[in-house]
């Protein structure tokens, strides 16, 4: 297959300095609703001072550059090994280049590679066959701190009266946001995987991150539940950083997939502020980031 190492190169540069323009979006609404005046207010304010100058100067929007999150869609031809290898030069050159930081320590000795690559799941590598002619690769850069304070229950919850229901995915996702009280970084974002065991509902709550921010759920219960706890979840006052104010959640994505009969977990990730995620698809000679 083609030599793709400096197209995905761009790819991670992209998505570690450039917030999505939705992402921004939300944040300046988010803003325009706090009290003047306000801790939240100076926070946000911080924040989107932050997104302009990394954007500007091609820099990483936050420190911690997270954890490489790629999902790559493909015809089943594809050459997964040399494609993971190109993946893997790339977030090499990558953090030579300072686009990431070196983040991959050994979990037990805790010495850092230096150059972001740990075993095979570090970078994180997912991938998914389907009929196209098309690559496409998408990559989240998942913060650590917010990865911190995701969380999966197992329903029924006795204490927070949640049983096998949508109301009790919405007590279990409320719970999760208010547990954190803002660490993690927020105003933030929830995916939400019902089902599943409990590795794929983590997975399944991490992909539904690839979601457009504007769309609608397809289910329309599910569409009006992701709708509720992003309100109700604002309600709690926690605000950006926990400083307080109206500002907690941003949007709310949910998935489900199917569970066997004995288990009901509600898996909620949580994706900071910096949500950074970008596409590059890759059709013929054409090569296309969103
Ligand atoms: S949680 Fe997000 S914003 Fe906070 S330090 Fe980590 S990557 Fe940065």
């Amino acid at each position: 297959m083609r030599d793709y190492t400096y197209e995905l190169l761009e790819l991670i540069r992209l998505t570690s300095t450039d917030l999505p323009g939705q992402v921004e979006e939300r944040l300046k609404a988010a803003l325009a609703n706090e009290a003047p005046g306000s801790a939240a207010q100076a926070a946000l304010e911080t924040i989107l001072k932050n997104v302009a100058m990394t954007r500007k100067n091609s820099t990483p929007i936050c420190q911690d550059t997270g954890t490489p999150i790629f999902f790559i869609h493909s015809a089943a031809s594809i050459d997964r090994n040399e494609l993971t290898r190109q993946i893997r030069t790339a977030v090499t050159l990558a953090t030579k280049q300072t686009y990431l930081r070196p983040n991959a320590v050994d979990a037990i000795t805790g010495l850092n590679t230096g150059n972001n690559l740990g075993d095979e799941f570090f970078p994180t590598i997912h991938f998914h066959v389907s009929e196209t002619d098309e690559l496409t690769v998408d990559l989240i850069l998942k913060g650590g701190g917010c990865e911190n304070v995701g969380a999966q229950y197992s329903l029924p919850n006795d204490e927070l009266k949640a049983n096998r229901d949508l109301e009790g995915v919405r007590r279990a996702a409320l719970d999760a946001v208010y547990q954190a009280q803002g660490e993690g970084c927020s105003p933030g974002f929830l995916g939400i995987a019902i089902g599943g065991d409990r590795g794929t509902s983590y997975l399944a709550s991490k992909e539904v991150f690839l979601r457009d921010p504007d769309d609608k759920n397809p289910d329309v219960g599910l569409d009006k539940l992701e709708n509720q706890i992003t309100t109700e979840a604002n309600e709690l006052g926690i605000g950006p950083m926990g400083f307080g104010g109206k500002s907690t959640v941003l949007g709310t994505k949910i998935t489900s997939t199917h569970r066997l009969p004995a288990s009901f977990f509600v898996t909620i990730s949580y994706m900071c502020w910096a949500y950074r995620r970008h596409k590059m698809v890759i059709k013929g000679d054409k090569i296309v980031y969103e």
